[in-house]
């Protein structure tokens, strides 16, 4: 019990990070972690609350079907890319965003084509050992069915198990981690790289 509290309350404050970061706006996006592994349970945040007014008390438990089992609040609808990432490409914490450079971004590249980074010292952020490599962010196209995305995401895992990150075309990003540290870690800066591109390809480019 004391080791869930314990886990809700890093949920929370990472939740709350991403909002004040303006990663979250409009009650957009929705994060997850690991509670229990077998059976597979989240803890989540409910849909369509204020992501910078959150607290621990309002964070729900999800079973491996997606129904709510603790806690008050209806599931994001979103919630089945959560399981799919957790079930099959080893997510211990899910977190996603809609930040205005990842959505902007995403709708600059043809969907199933990636964003391609490479030569940034941050991608030794995303547990690379070198700045000297290539990852690449692939762009899936948006959609409200969200359990069609997400059978998609278990088909073609062979495809794409080596992915850190996606994102929906026009609506945002998905990042994970073995934890809920590493997740927080790794969206900060697949945030952090796409503005870095974004940048590049599209502002300074054009000066
Ligand atoms: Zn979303």
């Amino acid at each position: 019990v004391k080791i869930d509290e314990i886990l809700k309350t890093k949920l929370t404050e990472t939740i709350l990070f991403l909002a004040q970061k303006g990663w979250s706006p409009g009650t957009g996006g929705n994060f997850s972690v690991v509670s229990n592994q077998s059976p597979l349970e989240l803890f989540m945040s409910p849909s369509s609350i204020d992501k910078t007014q959150i607290n621990q008390s309002q964070i729900i438990t999800v079973d491996s079907d997606g129904k709510v089992i603790k806690g008050h609040g209806k599931s994001s609808a979103e919630t089945a890319i959560h399981l799919v990432l957790c079930k099959k490409y080893g997510a211990k914490s899910v977190l996603h965003t809609h930040s205005i450079w990842n959505t902007s971004l995403s709708r600059k590249i043809k969907p199933f084509e990636s964003i391609t980074l490479s030569g940034y010292e941050m991608l030794k952020a995303l547990g690379e050992s070198t700045h000297d490599t290539v990852v690449e962010i692939p762009v899936f196209p948006n959609t409200q069915d969200i359990d069609f995305f997400a059978q998609m995401l278990d088909d073609e895992y062979e495809k794409y198990k080596s992915m850190k990150a996606f994102l929906m075309a026009g609506h945002g990003l998905y990042c994970w981690g073995d934890s809920i540290e590493s997740a927080k870690r790794h969206t900060e800066a697949v945030e952090f790289l796409l503005e870095c591109y974004g940048v590049e390809n599209f502002i300074i480019k054009n000066f």
